[in-house]
């Protein structure tokens, strides 16, 4: 999950990894990852009489898809520096 602190200092362009990423190691060793990224599109909108709250834009998949992000989705989100499978 991300927290509101993180959440805020998301910048234009920074990856949001969503959901579970996976690791799976083959037989022969070979590493495959699945992991579902968000890239941050817009800035991060905050509303001084609605504290605790945010939301910005997101792109996603091969077709650039756009969706709104908001604090009810931080459980769904990680950084990518905070990715369980980079252990
Ligand atoms: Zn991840």
């Amino acid at each position: 999950m991300i927290t509101y602190e993180q959440a805020v200092n998301l910048k234009h362009g920074d990856i949001l990894h969503v959901g579970k990423c996976v690791k799976t190691v083959g037989p022969r060793g070979g590493v495959t990852t699945k992991v579902e990224r968000y890239r941050v599109a817009s800035s991060v909108k905050t509303w001084v009489t609605r504290p605790g709250q945010y939301q910005f834009t997101v792109r996603y998949g091969i077709q650039k898809t756009t969706s709104v992000v908001t604090h009810c989705d931080a459980d769904l989100l990680h950084l990518e520096s905070e990715c369980p499978i980079n252990d």
